[in-house]
């Protein structure tokens, strides 16, 4: 049996490695570099863990591990100090004293795993104590947790990460692996470059969730829309399931929360402008109790790990498809059947154009951001099956699912390629007649040859698309609208009152020459068949 078999079963007691962890296991302790992705509860952990025990036991000395989460350092340190593994943490809930001892047994060897945060990693001090480890080739290896952090693209960009790249600048022969459940193509290329693992063995393990069922809907009400879904799906007269539901705002965050305890449920807030203190208490209840429904901004997530939430719904549209996989990903921890289940509309995609359109970033950024963006909104107005989609994203092909929403009620299509000419074209003859643009609220009146206020102030009964697309509903127009934003065909522009600009996309959709097919709109949100805990 290999050393690093044998670490399996006698310090952590399980029997076989999991999926590619034996892979990259080898791979570490024999002194290669590792970049490491895999999805949440996949276990990275022990990925690291156990070549630090073999490696320490071979004589070569200490793995330091970067973690950004105190509350995960403090986990880990006592789940291995459990198994009987030497491991500490520095950081800054530790006093002068405590801290000092660490720093002792550190230097005399006495520790497998010591884990730290970013910022303490770069400090002179550590970085002295890390050189005369160097030194005596008491330095093992270096492994790097939520390693997207380092990656301005990723969704959770730390700026004390890129202080990282001292690592391997300074202990240029000490192996370095970078872990992460979450990177695009983008982030991850961003990962290697920055901390240089441009020679490291990669590891990619299937993103697949296949206990978790997706499902997207167009926002009408969405307070009821989310009520809905939760008695439904998650139910019984015996109480409700654990849920997490995330929302853009603090503001939707506590208005949610109330309405949900309003209809009977129990539910609580939790946003960064809360309490340090009710924060904490709100958390522990959610980890401690059953059936508590986290009404939450992106600021509660990350490190939290609970194995039954049943469910985890977006109320509105996140980011990025990063963003998305990593909240929902927070669902069926523990393999059993779970929901995610997410609301949009055509707001949410101008606040997000807005948000970054505004941000004091970089063109470049922007562009990148933007690209993102996109993507999401091609996964939410698919008509295809929402894993394929999401597993391609991350660079995975994959076989329709069934068991997303599109893959259970494939969704009723309708060709809005003539629509989507029109609207173009409406959008051109209003900028030529008039000088300046109009927002979608206008451009849709005229189209559908409503009369308003506004309307006989330009005089826009006059353009000659005016009233031709009277028989589709404003809702279908929306529709097409999300679309050729989706796709570039049109621009928002958050300068100016929202307005919308055809680009250079534009003309091969006027030309007929781009397909525009959209999810049929229903009037209720279809129902998904899914049974509870099957
Ligand atoms: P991640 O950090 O990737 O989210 P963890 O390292 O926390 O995942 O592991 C998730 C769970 O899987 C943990 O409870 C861990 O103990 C368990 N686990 C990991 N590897 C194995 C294995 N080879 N055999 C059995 N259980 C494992
Ligand atoms: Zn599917």
């Amino acid at each position: 049996m290999s050393a690093a078999h044998t670490v399996l079963r006698e310090v952590f007691g399980y029997e076989q490695f999991r999926g590619p962890q034996q892979a990259i296991i080898d791979h570490v302790v024999d002194g290669g570099d590792a970049l490491v992705l895999m999805p949440t509860g996949g276990g990275k952990s022990l990925c690291y863990q156990v070549p630090a025990i073999v490696r320490q036991r071979a004589g070569l000395g200490i793995t330091i591990v970067v973690s950004p989460l105190i509350a995960l350092m403090h986990d880990q340190v006592g789940a291995l100090h459990e198994s009987g593994v030497e491991a500490a943490f520095l950081n800054s809930t530790l006093s002068y004293d405590e801290a000092s001892d660490v720093e002792r047994r550190l230097l005399r060897g006495e520790i497998t795993l010591l884990y730290a945060a970013p910022e303490r990693i770069t400090t002179p001090r550590f970085l002295s104590q890390l050189d005369s480890l160097h030194e005596r080739g008491m330095l093992s290896l270096f492994a790097i947790d939520e390693a997207h952090c380092v990656s301005q693209w990723g969704h959770d960009f730390r700026p004390e990460y890129r202080a990282l790249t001292v690592l391997h600048e300074r202990y240029a022969g000490v192996p370095r692996m970078a872990l992460t459940a979450t990177a695009d193509a983008t982030t991850r290329a961003d990962i290697v470059e920055r901390l240089q693992l441009q020679d490291a063995g990669q590891f990619v393990s299937s993103f697949d969730r296949p206990n978790i069922r997706y499902t997207i809907v167009e926002k009408k009400e969405v307070t009821q829309q989310l009520l809905r879904f939760i008695e439904r799906e998650h139910s019984t007269p015996q109480g409700h399931d654990a849920g997490v539901v995330y929302c853009q705002s603090r503001k939707r965050v506590e208005e949610l929360a109330q309405t949900l305890c309003e209809n009977g449920f129990n539910a609580l807030p939790y946003h960064a402008g809360l309490d340090a203190a009710v924060r904490q208490q709100h958390q522990d209840r959610f980890l401690r109790e059953e059936g508590i429904i986290m009404c939450a901004t992106i600021a509660f997530g990350m490190g939290i790990d609970k194995p039954d939430v049943r469910f985890v719904a977006h109320v509105d549209m996140p980011k990025n498809i990063e963003g998305y996989y990593q909240e929902t990903g927070r669902a069926g921890r523990d393999g059993a059947a779970a929901n995610a289940w997410m609301a949009y509309g055509l707001q949410d995609v101008v606040n997000q154009r807005r948000m970054i359109d505004e941000s004091p970033a970089s063109e470049e950024f922007k562009q990148v951001m933007v690209g993102k963006l996109d993507a999401l909104l091609g996964l939410a107005e698919a008509i295809d099956c929402r894993r394929v989609r999401l597993l391609s994203y991350f660079g995975q092909a994959s076989t329709p699912c069934g068991n997303c929403d599109n893959c259970l009620t494939p969704p009723a299509v309708w060709d809005g390629t003539d629509a989507a000419r029109k609207l173009l074209s409406t959008i051109y003859r209003v900028q030529q007649a008039s000088g300046i643009s109009f927002g979608a609220g206008h451009i849709m009146d005229i189209l559908r040859g409503k009369t308003s206020d506004k309307i006989s102030q330009f005089g826009h009964q006059q353009i000659s698309t005016f009233g031709i697309g009277a028989e589709f509903s404003e809702q279908q127009l929306r529709g097409v609208l999300r679309q050729l934003i989706a796709i570039g065909a049109l621009a928002v522009d958050a300068q100016a009152f929202n307005t919308l600009q055809l680009t250079e996309s534009s003309r091969a959709v006027l030309r007929g020459e781009v397909p525009i097919l959209l999810r049929q709109a229903t009037a209720s949100a279809p129902a998904s068949r899914s049974k509870r805990g099957a």
